[in-house]
């Protein structure tokens, strides 16, 4: 898994599935979980606009 940054600043995890599929994870303590939107700005997340 790599951490990126939304241009929000959240940060968001991928995980790369088969080398091709890029899977975003919110992380934190308790739990995490799969997403396609940002939380806090509701950007779509698209590997190639991540920092
Ligand atoms: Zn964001």
């Amino acid at each position: 898994m790599q951490r990126r940054t939304c241009q929000c600043g959240r940060d968001i995890w991928v995980q790369y599935k088969k080398g091709r599929f890029a899977v975003f994870w919110l992380m934190s303590i308790e739990f995490g979980k799969t997403v396609h939107r940002c939380p806090d700005c509701g950007r779509r997340l698209d590997i190639d606009e991540l920092d």
